[in-house]
C-alpha cells in the first residue's frame, strides 16, 4: 500500500491527521463569513449553494420551504424515496414557487441489475427507465428536472448501458430534462473515471465522506471529473450520522460538511435533513466552512473508531461462500442504526432479495470485513428486516 493511502487507511495512528491534510484540494476555496457560499456546478454552469438538502427521509414540506427561504437552490430527491411520497411532497410544495427559483434533481433506478455484481440484466431496459422517469414527473407536477440521475451504478457496464444511456440522452433532447448524471456509492473512482472518458455526463453524485478508507483514488477521480467539467455534488457526507450502534458516539455533522467541502472539486452537498436543528446546522455551514480546533479533533476522533459506514470496497465478498451482497447489508445496517431509518433499511434488503438469518447454514464466518466489522453479526441483526411486511414500517 503508498504511503499516502494507508496513511488515509483508518489503519494507522496518524490515520486522523492524515484525514486533515487537504492543502492539494482546496484550491481557490472561498471558506466563508457571512454570506452564502457558492460554487458552478462544473459545466452546466448552475451557480448553487455549497449545501443543498437531500430529501431522501422527510416528508415535511415546511422544512423544505424553510430551507427555500433561507437560500437553498438545490433539491435532491429520487423516483424510489418514500414509495413516491418524497417526489410528491416535493411537487406539492414546488408548484406554488416560480420554477426558475429552484433546482430539481431526481433519479431513476433501473430495474434488473444484480445488486451484487452491479451488472444489468435483460429487465434493465430504456423503457422501465422512462416510465418511471414519467411517473416521477408527474408525481413532481413539473415539465422537466434540472437534473436526472442514473441512481445506484457500480460497474462501468451499467455507465456504459446503452438502453439506458439512450434513453437519458433522449429526455436531455427533448428539455424534459436539462442535465443527466450518475449517482454512485459503490466503486465511485471506477464509475468517475469512466464517466470522464465517455464524455456525456454532466453531474456526478458521489459517496465522500472522511471515513472513506480509499480516499486517495476517489480524490484523484474527483480531480479529474473537475478538470472535465463534470459537476459534482457529495452525498452520504456524514458517513452514517453515528460512530456506533448504541448512539454513544454521533459524527459532528458540521466538521464533517466542512471536510468535504475543503475539496474544491466538490461544488455541493446533500446532506438529508429531517429536523429544523439540522436545517440550522447546515445552515450555517452554507455560509462558512472553516473548520474550527474542535471540529478537527472531532474528525480524527471519528477516524480512529469503526463507525457504520461500509466502504463497498468488495473485498469481503470473496470470502463468503454464500454470495451475500455484504456492502448493501451493511449499507442496510447503517440506514437503520446510523440514520434510524428502518424503511430505507427494509427497501434495500427487500431489492437484494436475501432471506432472515442468511448465515444460519454457515459453522464459522470465513469472510472478513478490512475495518474489521462483526459480518456476521451485522448480517444476522439487520436481515431481521426481510421478514418484517413492508406496511408495518412504511
Ligand atoms: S457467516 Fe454469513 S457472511 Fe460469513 S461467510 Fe457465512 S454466509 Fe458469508
Ligand atoms: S463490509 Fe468491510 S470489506 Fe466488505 S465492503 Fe464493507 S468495508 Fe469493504
Amino acid at each position: 500500500m503508498k504511503r499516502r493511502n494507508f496513511l488515509r487507511s483508518g489503519l494507522a495512528g496518524a490515520a486522523g491527521l492524515a484525514v486533515l491534510d487537504r492543502s492539494a484540494l482546496a484550491g481557490g476555496i472561498n471558506s466563508g463569513g457571512d454570506e452564502i457560499i457558492y460554487r458552478t456546478l462544473g459545466k452546466t454552469g448552475l451557480n448553487i449553494p455549497v449545501i443543498s438538502f437531500g430529501v431522501m427521509r422527510s416528508d415535511n414540506s415546511a422544512l423544505v420551504k424553510a430551507a427555500y427561504d433561507a437560500g437553498m437552490k438545490m433539491f435532491d430527491t429520487a423516483h424510489g424515496y418514500m414509495n413516491g411520497r418524497n417526489e410528491e411532497m416535493l411537487g406539492n410544495f414546488f408548484s406554488s414557487v416560480p420554477r426558475d427559483s429552484f433546482f430539481l434533481a431526481t433519479k431513476v433506478k433501473p430495474a434488473g441489475v444484480d445488486s451484487r455484481t452491479g451488472l444489468p440484466s435483460k429487465e434493465t431496459t430504456g423503457a422501465d427507465f422512462l416510465a418511471k422517469f414519467d411517473l416521477s414527473l408527474q408525481r413532481l407536477k413539473m415539465d422537466y428536472v434540472d437534473i436526472l440521475y442514473m441512481h445506484a451504478v457500480d460497474s462501468v457496464e451499467m455507465v456504459r448501458h446503452k438502453e439506458t444511456v439512450n434513453a437519458m440522452l433522449d429526455l436531455k433532447k427533448s428539455g424534459r430534462v436539462k442535465f443527466i448524471g450518475i449517482s454512485t456509492h459503490k466503486n465511485e473512482p471506477l464509475v468517475i473515471n469512466t464517466m470522464v472518458d465517455d464524455g456525456i455526463w454532466d453531474v456526478v453524485l458521489t459517496s465522500y465522506n472522511f471515513k472513506q478508507t480509499y480516499l486517495a483514488e476517489l480524490d484523484s477521480a474527483l480531480e479529474r471529473a473537475g478538470k472535465a467539467g463534470i459537476g459534482v455534488v457529495a452525498m452520504k457526507t456524514m458517513a452514517g450520522g453515528w460512530l456506533d450502534k448504541e448512539k454513544t458516539r454521533a459524527v459532528n455533522p458540521q466538521a464533517a460538511l466542512k471536510w468535504v467541502l475543503s475539496n474544491a472539486n466538490v461544488h455541493t452537498t446533500i446532506p438529508g435533513i429531517t429536523t429544523f436543528d439540522q436545517l440550522t446546522a447546515d445552515l450555517q455551514v452554507m455560509k462558512n466552512i472553516t473548520l474550527t480546533g474542535a471540529e478537527k479533533d472531532a474528525l480524527i476522533a471519528g477516524t480512529a473508531m469503526q463507525g457504520l459506514y461500509c466502504n463497498a470496497c468488495s473485498n469481503c465478498l470473496p470470502g463468503c461462500p454464500n454470495n451475500l451482497p455484504i456492502p448493501e447489508l451493511m449499507r442496510a445496517y447503517m440506514y437503520a442504526y446510523g440514520y434510524g431509518n428502518l424503511l430505507m433499511a427494509s427497501e434495500l434488503i427487500s431489492e437484494t432479495a436475501v432471506k432472515a438469518d442468511p448465515c444460519a447454514g454457515c459453522n464459522s464466518c470465513t469472510a472478513s470485513c478490512i475495518k474489521g466489522f462483526n459480518l456476521r453479526g451485522k448480517i444476522t441483526d439487520i436481515s431481521r428486516l426481510a421478514a418484517v411486511p413492508y406496511d408495518l414500517i412504511a
